[in-house]
């Protein structure tokens, strides 16, 4: 009840929830002893009873930890009950660390976060946020070292790891999801139920949302559409999925910076890029619209299976070209039906995204098992749900 931001007594517990008030109170004892509940401030009556406390959930208790990796960094947000967060931070790894490393940079980060006004002691669950398809191997010591290591593989070993450190209920997902799922639900009175979701940064990944749910597939990878093949010549280069010629391959970061220094001359360098289209560069222009055509083209199948009521484009990508996501849609649209002429926005989260919709996963999954206890916590599935307060 505390757990969703208001302050009460005792006594208003305990009529709220129509049990006696030394059970609350036996109850709240053990909670302000672990620092998950404060009292807030001491009413006078104005009569002659003691003055009551008004308690609170403590606005410094971690409830929730959200992990999110990326393919070279890892970032952590903690939240309390209501989803606030209250402490956040990042740490970057080499793209050729293992998951043991990983693991444990994430761990370390979590842990450090932890201090005079954050503490650990009410910790409900963990949400991890992982890249895919996987492109890291472990560090040594098991079995499977290959890049196609399956996904629920990875995230099983992911989470005995988090579980041994925080002794807490983990979740696993793939991150974009969890960015789409943040995208449809955070801080909106009416979360979005059908949508089509596409990060194109580093790598380019994608989610979609349909009739509330982030679909996950059969294999935990559906809207893995940056994977779409574009390319089918000898030319077409490898992903690191293991495959040739994907979107990825075409439209990230990586890959419109290598191509337009092919055409320079130069060795490929991603800020002389970047800069390059912020200059409006002919060549950089001209390779971003190629970019944004494939990419609406590519959008126009998730389109159709899913019928979207808006699709969302994140990342860095978008941002090159003022006109990019208007040349998106100017792909889309004629491939798709005319009752499916949806709108295509950029993203309105940052690089949070990730770690935000764990925090919202985390607390769908909250809701849903209360007021059963933390054993019966439901198997990941992630729903869009009302208008938690994250940030
Ligand atoms: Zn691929």
């Amino acid at each position: 009840m505390l757990h969703s931001g208001v302050h009460l007594t005792r006594g208003q517990i305990a009529s709220r929830l129509g049990i006696t008030r030394s059970t609350v109170s036996e109850v709240l004892t053990d909670l302000q002893e672990e620092g998950a509940v404060v009292v807030s401030k001491v009413t006078h009556s104005g009569g002659r009873g003691r003055p009551a406390e008004v308690l609170c959930a403590n606005p410094g208790a971690a409830r929730y930890i959200a992990v999110d990796y990326s393919h070279t960094r890892v970032m952590a947000c903690i939240a309390n009950s209501t989803g606030q967060v209250i402490a956040s931070g990042t740490a970057s790894y080499s793209p050729d660390d293992g998951w043991e490393r990983r693991c444990r940079a994430g761990i370390e980060l979590a842990r450090g976060l932890e201090g005079d006004d954050v503490h650990f002691g009410a910790l409900s669950r963990i949400a991890i946020g992982l890249p895919g398809p996987n492109s890291a191997t472990w560090d040594s010591g098991l079995p499977s070292a290959t890049r196609a290591e399956p996904f629920h593989m990875v995230s099983a070993r992911i989470r005995e790891l988090f579980s041994q450190a925080f002794g807490v209920g983990i979740m696993v997902d793939h991150h974009i999801r969890l960015a789409a799922l943040a995208e449809a639900s955070a801080g909106r009175a009416t979360p979005i139920r059908n949508l089509v979701y596409l990060r194109m940064s580093t790598g380019i990944g994608g989610a979609v949302i349909s009739s509330g749910s982030v679909a996950q597939g059969a294999h935990q990878q559906a809207g893995e559409i940056g994977h779409f093949i574009v390319q089918l010549d000898d030319d077409a280069l490898e992903c690191r999925c293991g495959r040739r010629g994907c979107l990825e391959t075409v439209a990230s970061i990586d890959a419109l910076a290598r191509d337009w220094a092919h055409l320079k001359g130069q060795a490929p360098d991603r800020a002389a890029f970047e800069a390059a289209a912020a200059e409006r560069d002919p060549d950089a222009v001209a390779l971003l619209e190629v970019a944004a055509q494939r990419v609406g083209r590519v959008l126009a199948m998730a389109v159709l299976v899913s019928d979207p009521g808006e699709v969302v484009l994140a990342g860095e990508v978008p941002r090159y070209l003022p006109d990019f996501v208007e040349r998106v849609q100017a792909a889309l649209w004629p491939s798709v039906l005319s009752t499916q002429h949806v709108p295509v926005r950029h993203s309105n989260l940052g690089e949070e995204a990730g770690a935000i919709g764990g925090i919202v996963a985390l607390m769908a999954q909250q809701r849903a098992t209360e007021p059963q206890k933390e054993a019966s916590m439901s198997p990941n599935r992630l729903e869009v749900t009302g208008a938690p307060r994250v940030g």
